[in-house]
């Protein structure tokens, strides 16, 4: 910039995306009396991917399909949900935070460029937060950006009408995810997975019980897929893998999702990337350049809606005066694959406590022996728990189950506060429930 910029104008705080860190943070300044400007690309995304593409739209259709709603009606719930929260999410930060719905780029250090009709009009603040989100990640898979039928997860959410075949590139949360949704209301569905296994990361009792009930649901699953070209043949997507022709109505390509920075302009900024094109951010989620942070699945972290929060709880401490709360000291981050029923996970799992030769023991209980289970009618599942034997801490859990990202909580709970096995062993959990299992499972 050549001197002062006529159409400058100065805020205390800049927001870059309307995510889940970025928008709790203008709220919470501007509370504080700050000015905040928060900039927002797409008037379809105010509240960001959680609420518009991600966790919300989702869990909102696996919902209705476990009501027995038809694909029609779980679509029309999925938009009345999304758009109540997004006029609300709107609603909540336009009375005190200035929205600009506009791409934003850095042109320096301070000074955020946004193009307004057919106006750039320049931003300046010395606190600024980058709350750009992440992007699916696209494999160089000959044919699939091309050919017709093939969606990302959020192009997969607006079908308007059901497909009878569902191909899936990926066996990863999002891709089972929607596995098991369409699974669930008849579809039938293949799932391509690149690796030797699926959920590789829970529990081998878990994982096993897990793929089992999602073939009897109806999903076949293609490991060790090797995809060489994705094509059209009529009206259907054809995926080739493995010296083999499989056709769909529709194919899923839910492959993992990237730090979203392009167009950030970030070229002009000290701002550095990680190796894996994050954005670098220290302990206070604060970038290479003093007073801008990085804050949600742009910094590289865990792709949750509540690493996003504490994110937000970080920063917020740092420019509270008040640095004790950084990334170091988040607790256990519990997790949850909402396939039917639910796997959830919290802490280590036995294969990692022998890794760290801990001295753990484990305890396994099959969901048939839990009386609630019969009550629900759903016997599926297990539970399984490592504990440490010298200390009595609990080591982490995996759940396997109905209401078991509910269960997790506690479980987690439990572990950042240091209670013992043994006092879930006997705590009075009311009666019947899915809790009171604890008092079994932490039994040695
Ligand atoms: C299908 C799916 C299901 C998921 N399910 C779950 C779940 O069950 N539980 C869970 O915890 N997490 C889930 N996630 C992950 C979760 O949605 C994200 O981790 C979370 O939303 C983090 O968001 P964020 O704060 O990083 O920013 P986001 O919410 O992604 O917001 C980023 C915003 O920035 C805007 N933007 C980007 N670039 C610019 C720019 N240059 N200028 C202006 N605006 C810009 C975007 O339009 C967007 O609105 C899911 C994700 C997906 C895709």
């Amino acid at each position: 910039m050549n001197g002062v910029d006529y159409k400058m104008k100065n805020y205390d705080v800049i927001v870059i995306g309307f995510g889940k860190a970025g928008k709790t943070l203008a709220a919470k300044l501007a509370n504080q009396g700050k000015k905040v400007a928060l900039i927002e690309e797409n008037t379809k995304m105010y509240g960001g991917t959680c609420i518009n593409i991600g966790c919300i739209p989702t869990k909102t259709l696996i919902h209705a399909a476990e009501k027995g709603l038809s694909f029609d009606e779980a679509m029309q719930d999925k938009t009345a949900v999304v758009e109540r929260l997004r006029a609300k999410n709107f609603a909540m930060l336009d009375a005190h935070v200035d929205i600009f719905v506009a791409h934003a780029s850095f042109v320096d250090n301070k000074v955020i460029a946004i193009q307004v009709g057919d106006e750039i009009e320049h931003l300046h603040a010395e606190i600024i937060i980058i709350n750009t989100g992440a992007v699916s990640n696209v494999l160089p898979i000959d044919g699939l950006t091309s050919a017709k039928f093939v969606y990302d997860s959020t192009g997969i959410q607006h079908l308007d009408k059901l497909p009878q075949r569902l191909g899936i590139i990926g066996g990863g949360n999002i891709g089972l995810e929607f596995a098991s949704l369409y699974a669930s209301m008849g579809v039938d569905v293949s799932v391509f997975e690149a690796g030797s296994t699926i959920l590789g990361r829970y529990e081998e009792v878990a994982r096993t019980l897990a793929k089992e009930y999602m073939e009897q649901s109806g999903i076949t699953f293609y490991l060790n897929a090797s995809i060489t070209r994705v094509d059209n043949e009529d009206d259907t997507v054809v995926v080739h893998a493995n010296n083999n022709a499989y056709s769909f109505d529709a194919l899923l390509y839910a492959t993992g999702r990237k730090p979203n920075t392009q167009g950030l302009g970030l070229e002009n900024t000290s701002i550095e990337l990680t190796e894996r094109g994050a954005i670098k951010v220290d302990e206070h989620c604060q970038t290479t350049v003093k007073n801008v942070f990085a804050v949600g699945d742009v910094n590289g972290g865990l792709q949750f809606t509540y690493i996003s929060l504490d994110d937000f709880r970080v920063v917020f401490n740092y420019l509270n005066g008040n640095g004790q709360y950084t990334l170091s000291q988040r607790k256990n981050v519990p997790n949850t694959v909402f396939i039917q029923p639910p796997l959830s996970m919290v802490g280590l799992s036995e294969e990692q406590a022998k890794a760290q030769q801990l001295p753990y023991a484990t305890k396994e209980l099959l969901v048939a022996n839990m009386p609630r289970a019969h009550v629900n009618g759903d016997l599926r599942g297990v539970f399984k728990v490592v504990v440490n034997k010298d200390t009595k801490e609990i080591l982490g859990a995996t759940l396997l189950g109905s209401q078991s990202h509910e269960l997790i909580n506690l479980i987690t709970m439990a572990m950042d506060n240091h209670i013992p096995y043994t006092y879930l062993a006997t705590q009075l959990f009311t009666h019947p429930t899915m809790s009171e299992n604890f008092n079994d499972v932490f039994s040695f």
